[in-house]
């Protein structure tokens, strides 16, 4: 545990000046890349991808009715049923079951991950004794696709731990029907692919009205915001506004932030399943923090100064640092004391949670863009807003989200940003959503 503090404390050491250079940098490339995604002539080009999600508002309330949701593509797999209630006394009542992923289905073949799906479906319809009830369906999907409509979504790429063939290319929800059909057990509507960040806003929306901007900080990175139609030049029509999908965590992967990058930044990289991709997730979630304090552990005890200088079996294994021992080595105030007095002996005065200081300030001079971007769009001297939130990072490390604020605060100083907790964003959120498509399609069939 010490060692492992005391020398990403070393190696992510900088000037709090030359940290602020960074923020302020990150922060005006992240405008430029807004831009170039939401622009017709660069959009094919765009790393970060601002896709259009379909969804034209935030919930008001009149959601109704009984709905499935699925959230893959965060720490657990879940499948949902969400009752909504309108009225005067809104409510929503969620039951929900968690299911394992195996790795070997997480990276086998397309038709095998979408048949584990159904089989999951399948066991919590038999679990709550809703085999025979054909529920509207919303997917939570948590990976960039490319939307035409709310129930149509074409995988652009796996991110994360996932790498299962034949999906990438392939509208997901395709996928799903067609699982549906060959396992001849039961029938389900599916009306709407989600993404969490999407799943997070309408959450916290619904207690809040002035949230338009969602937020995940977990496993993967991500934000999505409320655009002005006219903006997105993408998707025809002019009036209002739409939800986009940032797909933020591809941010630096045109080589932008390659003057912020570090070699280790590079080898977790290279050892990843996408390499090349993500480059700002991989500087800023958790998926990627452990792994990062794996390849100092591993250049610092190659050049001797850890470990005798002998590299164990256990360290060479990819994932085996989980961003919870990160957590947990920054919540231990009595080590954290002990790790400083040795730096200090050293003549390195540090502190030790710079490693995850770095993401949350990379993380929050993207969310600064954002919500600036939100005020200069409606030409506001001030804007008052609120950020729904979620991931498991934000949630459980001592010290991301303090910091995190802290940069959107000095970044953004003409915004008034509130952050909200989400409360199962990615299945709460999925159902609202689903409501509103279902709303919407029989008005179309009047
Ligand atoms: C995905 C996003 C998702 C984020 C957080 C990223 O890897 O590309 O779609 O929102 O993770 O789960
Ligand atoms: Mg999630």
């Amino acid at each position: 545990g010490k060692g492992a503090a005391m020398v990403t404390a070393v190696a992510y050491r900088l000037t709090e000046q030359a940290r602020q250079i960074q923020q302020t940098l990150a922060e005006f490339r992240m405008k430029v890349e807004i831009e170039r995604g939401l622009k017709k002539d660069s959009h094919k080009d765009a790393t970060v991808k601002m896709l259009p999600t379909f969804v034209r508002s935030t919930p008001d309330g009149t959601e109704n009715g009984d709905f499935l949701a699925l959230d893959l593509g965060g720490t657990n797999f879940r499948v949902l049923l969400v009752k909504i209630r309108s009225g005067k006394r809104r409510s929503v009542e969620m039951h929900n079951k968690i299911y394992a992923i195996p790795i070997e289905v997480m990276q086998g073949t397309g038709e095998e991950l979408f048949d584990h799906i159904v089989h999951c479906i399948s066991d919590f319809l038999d679990y709550m004794g809703m085999k025979s009830a054909r529920l509207p369906l919303g997917f939570t999907f948590s990976f960039p696709c490319h939307q035409t409509s709310l129930d149509a979504g074409i995988l652009v790429t796996w991110t994360k731990g996932f790498k299962a063939t034949d999906c990438e290319g392939e509208d997901v929800v395709e996928l799903l029907r067609e699982a549906i059909k060959r396992k001849e057990e039961f029938e389900l509507d599916v009306v709407a692919i989600v993404n969490d960040t999407v799943g997070t806003m309408m959450t916290c929306a619904y207690e809040e009205p002035t949230c338009e901007v969602g937020l995940i900080a977990g496993t993967g990175s991500n934000a999505c915001y409320m655009e002005e139609m006219k903006n997105i030049e993408i998707v025809p029509g002019t009036e209002g506004r739409m939800c986009v999908n940032m797909e933020w965590g591809a941010f630096g992967d045109n080589g932008c932030l390659d003057d912020i990058r570090t070699t280790y930044d590079q080898a977790v990289d290279e050892n990843s399943l996408n390499e090349g991709k993500q480059r700002y997730e991989k500087m800023c979630s958790g998926m990627y923090l452990g792994e990062i304090v794996r390849q100092i552990l591993i250049d610092l005890t190659k050049r001797g100064f850890l470990f005798r200088g002998q590299i164990s079996e256990t360290l060479k294994t990819r994932g085996i640092f989980e961003t919870k021992f990160l957590s947990q080595i920054e919540s231990d105030r009595l080590a954290l004391l002990q790790v400083r007095a040795i730096l200090q002996q050293l003549g390195l005065d540090s502190t030790c949670d710079d490693m995850s200081r770095r993401a949350a300030q990379l993380c929050g001079a993207g969310m600064a863009a954002v919500v600036d971007k939100i005020r200069e769009n409606r030409g506001l001297d001030h804007l008052d807003v609120t950020v729904g939130v979620d991931g498991t990072l934000y949630k459980l490390h001592p010290h991301f989200s303090r910091i995190f604020q802290q940069t959107v605060k000095e970044l953004a100083p003409k915004c008034d940003v509130n952050f909200l907790l989400s409360e199962d964003g990615s299945g709460k959120g999925a159902a609202l959503i689903t409501a509103v498509g279902c709303r919407q399609r029989e008005l179309e069939a009047q």
